[in-house]
């Protein structure tokens, strides 16, 4: 066996450290050399090993004070710690914050299986369709589905009435059993409860022995202005039903806005098609548009081009939780007539002719 190191070495710590100096370095080492992280390595158990037994001997006052004035004479023939359980069991309040829900629990103690205590309900999400309309003003909407929670006949025990779960005998409780590999111990779900930690004699008859009910859940959720497709909104404590008298998980209404057939939405922008006639757009006007919030009195300027964009502010989509909104912007569509009365043939062929365009001759009527 090749000479002890210094323990205060084997922890890379000064000879002055403090005992939480100390501890966060043993932690950094067990953590890197566990034997879970190094399966096979040999030096690394090794390491391992000697990182224990360094601070077994420096997180004890009065072992260090001896180490300090003999070193490792003062403790020739024995105190070392040779295998991993020695190790677990008795730094078990180190190592217990690094592998909780992990493969020691029946070490650690103290701890309970998720099945066994009161735990929270799981989140749901629920999707809610709503028009564009809708997304102007906000709404309230009645949502209604089905959800597990607790049974309240038996509180989640799942025991008839009158009667209690016994203590499984197979894990004692623990819904976990330790099972022994070579070197570790790994905790397996108990195969007698199902990792319950107690079985039932006699079930109750309002869950036949689950635990859990089917509930229908109606409620009210005010949905704000200006939503968007995705907008989740969080309703605390209307989720799952809690387990055991744990609390229930939250609600997430998503929120889907249906396209609408007039209006593009763009954030809190809406974009829409203005249509005037070619007169209307030379010589401007104002005409009616029917804008998400009713009748809206656009002004076309005169000489106004086909494609051109008119912005109306405010006329978008409130903003989210702000009292803002968004702009309406309008993209206009000049439209021509496909047929002209006499007169307005006149007319049109007499401009053209002052602004000297050419223009292809009158159609030759069938008779004339
Ligand atoms: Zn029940
Ligand atoms: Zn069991």
């Amino acid at each position: 066996m090749a000479a002890q190191r210094d323990y205060y070495e084997v922890l890379g710590v000064s000879r002055d450290a403090t005992a939480d100096v100390l501890k966060k370095a043993y932690r950094k080492m067990a953590l890197q050399f566990h034997p879970d992280k190094n399966p096979g390595d040999a030096t690394a158990e090794e390491k391992f090993k000697e990182a224990a037994n360094a601070y077994e001997v420096l997180s004890n006052a009065e072992k260090r004070a001896r180490y300090d004035r003999f070193g490792h004479d003062a403790f020739k023939g024995g105190g070392s710690y040779q295998n991993a359980e020695d190790i677990f069991s008795n730094f078990s309040d180190i190592f217990g914050d690094f592998f909780s829900g992990g493969g020691f629990g029946g070490q650690t103690g103290g701890r309970r299986s998720r099945n066994t205590g009161p735990a929270r309900g799981a989140d749901l999400r629920y999707r809610t369709e709503m028009t564009l309309e809708e997304v102007v003003s906000g709404i309230e909407r009645e949502i209604e589905f089905e959800t597990d929670s607790n049974c309240d006949t038996c509180n989640g025990s799942g025991a008839k009435k009158g009667t209690q779960s016994q203590t499984c005998g197979t894990c004692g409780g623990q819904g976990q059993v330790i099972a022994r590999q070579g070197f570790f111990q790994v905790a397996t779900t108990c195969p007698t409860c199902h990792g319950a930690g107690q079985t039932i004699k006699e079930k109750c008859a309002s869950c036949t022995g689950k635990g859990r009910v089917k509930a229908k859940r109606k409620i009210r959720v005010t949905i704000p202005a200006g939503v968007d497709t995705g907008t989740q909104l969080r309703v605390s404590g209307e989720g799952e039903g809690g387990y055991r008298g744990g609390p229930s998980g939250d609600l997430y209404v998503e929120v889907q806005v249906r396209n609408h057939e007039r209006f593009e939405r763009e954030g809190s922008h809406l974009y829409a098609e203005l249509s005037v006639s070619y007169l209307q757009a030379a010589l401007g006007a104002e005409v009616e548009f029917a804008s998400i919030d009713g009748n809206e009195t656009v002004k076309v300027p005169a000489g106004t081009q086909p494609g051109a964009r008119l912005r109306i502010q405010q006329r978008g989509l409130p903003i989210l939780r702000s009292k803002g909104r968004g702009d309406l912007i309008l993209a206009v569509d000049v439209t021509i007539p496909t047929k002209l009365s006499k007169d307005e043939e006149r007319l049109l062929r007499e401009i053209a002719s002052d602004r000297k365009e050419d223009v292809l001759p009158p159609k030759k009527g069938l008779f004339s």
